[in-house]
């Protein structure tokens, strides 16, 4: 099987299976999405939605949140993971938008990067969900399942896995594709044991292909 045959596979699949997939995570507007994503640094989309409604009543903008201090945002946020540097960088967050962008989430990679608490995958995310860009945002999943199926080739880093996989998907289908491998990884090829018997996609998949070939030897 080429890669080709195997991209067309994979997302023939997913456009069949899961046409409309999208965030898991809470939000109304790309500020919300923006608290919630830096949120989300390793812990769970169900928890931060538990924390972010009243934090969001409680600042409902970026200037709310820049005027607020600390440890008023910790209070909100201490059942998240690493909630300390988290409320330092949504008040840092909150006052360079403030200040540097008039409120506005900007939409190049580059400024949102600015953004105190937002690296890459953040910003690809902000870029990708809210504006509709053709960008990847490789978290945890995304870099384990695209390996196990193949989509990449000896991609070592979550830079390389973006780059490959932005290469060989089509542009329209960018944006859903995170949201498509991000499922697929939480729910089917989870980390430890991947649900392969209940997998749509086993019969391209090479990780599959080797676990078979390893039982049938032993
Ligand atoms: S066959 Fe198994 S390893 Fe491959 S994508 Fe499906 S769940 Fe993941």
């Amino acid at each position: 099987m080429t890669k080709k045959e195997r991209y067309s596979f994979v997302i023939d699949y997913f456009k069949a299976h899961n046409p409309h997939a999208a965030s898991e995570l809470q939000y109304t507007n790309a500020y919300q999405l923006l608290v919630a994503v830096i949120l989300s640094a390793q812990c769970t989309d169900k928890r931060v939605n538990m924390v972010t409604p009243p934090l969001l009543e409680a600042y409902p903008t970026p200037n709310d949140l820049k005027n607020a201090t600390v440890d008023d945002i910790y209070h909100y946020i201490k059942s998240v993971s690493y909630p300390n540097n988290k409320a330092k960088h949504l008040k840092g967050m909150a006052t360079v938008l403030v200040d540097e962008f008039n409120s506005i989430v900007p939409e190049d990679i580059d400024n949102l990067q600015k953004l105190p608490g937002v690296g890459r995958k953040t910003a690809n995310v902000i870029a990708s969900v809210i504006y509709n860009k053709p960008t990847m945002a490789v978290d945890t999943h995304v870099f384990r399942v695209s390996k196990r199926i193949g989509l990449v080739t000896n991609a070592k880093t979550p830079l390389e896995t973006e780059r490959q996989l932005i290469e060989n998907i089509s542009e329209e289908f960018i944006p859903v594709a995170h949201h498509w491998l991000i499922l697929h990884g939480r729910y089917v090829c989870t980390a430890r044991n991947p649900k392969c018997e209940q997998c749509g996609i086993d019969k391209v998949c090479q990780y599959f292909e080797q676990k078979t070939k390893q039982s049938q030897t032993v």
